[in-house]
């Protein structure tokens, strides 16, 4: 199954989408990942990306759909993924409907996690991520900036440069003018869309997310 992540910086999906993919046995592919791990290694992909990155705005739709394009046909991805920070804008929604088209596969899932702004400066400004293993850390104080990763005793505890306060601004202005309106093109073009509450625990966040992707019962 194919299934799209969509929702504002700081909805958890990167996370929940970690355990949907463990759950449904599919690699997660998070451009986000790939787009640091190409400006850390400096490749071109990593040049063109970084301002763009840096100031909080989306890089161009060409790039991530060379992404989406190699990705979706490699054969680590023939059984499914979970697409984490892809689609983000209307172009990239017709262009992963074009690139599975080719494939001849079509999406199972569009996965929208709702939630208020508010909710979210506190959540991003306070998190953390292994510089190492991606992993994110929210709820920390800035005393454990640089201390060892709990999951990879390799890597250490940083800032995502677009998680200081003017990148966290842009990015949710962004996410409003430019990723919101994908979830209308959705709703336009009968995409598989279902909606879920992102306030509450981790746990409760992952029950909402297994019943929509019809892993569990409605309780
Ligand atoms: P994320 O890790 O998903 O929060 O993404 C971090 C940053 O990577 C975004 O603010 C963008 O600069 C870039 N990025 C990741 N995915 C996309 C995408 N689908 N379209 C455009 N830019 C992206």
């Amino acid at each position: 199954m194919i299934v799209v992540l969509l929702g504002p910086p700081g909805c958890g999906k990167g996370t929940q989408g970690e355990r949907l993919a463990a759950a449904l046995k599919v690699p997660k592919i998070s451009t986000g990942d790939v787009i640091r791990a190409a400006i850390k290694a400096g490749t071109p992909l990593g040049i063109k990306a970084k301002s763009y990155y840096d100031r909080g705005d989306l890089v161009p739709d060409a790039l991530i759909m060379d992404i989406i394009r190699e990705t979706l046909a490699a054969p680590a991805q023939a059984r499914g993924a979970i697409l984490d920070g892809v689609v983000r804008t209307v172009p990239q929604a017709e262009g992963l409907a074009e690139v599975l088209t080719g494939l001849d596969r079509s999406l199972g899932l569009v996965l929208m996690f709702r939630i208020a702004d508010e909710q979210l400066v506190g959540r991003l400004s306070s998190r953390v991520v292994c510089e190492a293993c991606q992993s994110p850390f929210s709820g920390r104080n800035p005393g454990e900036l640089h201390a060892e990763c709990p999951k990879e005793p390799k890597g250490h505890l940083v800032r995502r440069k677009d998680d200081e306060p003017d990148a966290i601004r842009n990015r949710l202005t962004v996410y409003h003018a430019q990723t919101a309106p994908v979830l209308a093109w959705y709703r336009a073009n009968n995409g598989p869309l279902k909606e879920i509450d992102a306030l509450g625990t981790m746990d409760d966040v992952t029950g909402r997310m297994m019943r929509a992707a019809g892993l569990a019962r409605s309780a």
